[in-house]
């Protein structure tokens, strides 16, 4: 029966243990956010939150550029460009801890070999599940194709929004923030650069 439902949130049974110390740190973010962390609805928050903080940061347990390691050099001829389109991500600001929500666009041109398409989703995620300025984030990625596939070029796109600018500050809901990288022939040559924008949906 129970491998019919989804794991039981408030059940701390096989969850890793957060150590005192963290816990620590988020009752004093409790306290000092104004609220009493011995009520019983924030009970369990500091452990909750520790383990969510795990998951929002689990990229630092891996190296993206694994994903790219296999390779196919089957691909009958072809020479244009690899898109993945309208990727969904999740990242944290290192400014304020705060989420960007958004999608990116990743496109080569491949030289000789190709990599299975959801394999750029997976590097993505690899560095966007760290703490990250957009920026950076959108040039790891790109630097990271470039450096393992070696193709004739590289861009990538992220259109995202940035919980610390929609939901504090100055409070702007709708605002997103477009950073793009190009590489290669990407930012060499206009044509191929207005191609794969196009492709993307830009232009
Ligand atoms: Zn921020």
């Amino acid at each position: 029966m129970s491998s019919l439902v989804g794991p039981d949130e408030d059940d701390p049974r096989g969850k890793p243990a957060v150590p005192e110390d963290v816990q620590d740190a988020i009752k004093t973010l409790i306290r000092w956010s104004g609220d009493d962390p011995t009520r019983e609805g924030l009970l369990d928050t500091p452990a909750r939150v520790a383990r969510a903080w795990k998951e929002y940061c689990v990229g630092y347990e891996e190296d993206p550029a694994t994903h790219l390691s296999r390779v196919f050099e089957e691909v009958g001829g072809y020479d244009e460009i690899v898109l993945l389109k309208d990727i969904p991500f999740q990242s944290h600001c290192e400014h304020h801890m705060a989420p960007i929500i958004g999608r990116a666009h990743i496109a080569y041109l491949p030289t000789d070999f190709v990599v299975g398409i959801s394999k750029l989703a997976r590097v993505l995620h690899g560095f966007a599940r760290r703490l990250q300025v957009q920026e950076r984030l959108t040039a790891q990625v790109a630097q990271c194709i470039w450096d393992n596939l070696h193709p004739h070029g590289v861009a990538v796109v992220i259109e995202a929004e940035h919980a610390c600018m929609t939901a504090r500050g100055v409070r702007t809901p709708g605002v997103g923030m477009v950073t793009s990288r190009m590489m290669g022939v990407f930012r060499e040559d206009q044509r191929s650069r207005k191609e794969v924008l196009s492709l993307m949906g830009f232009g």
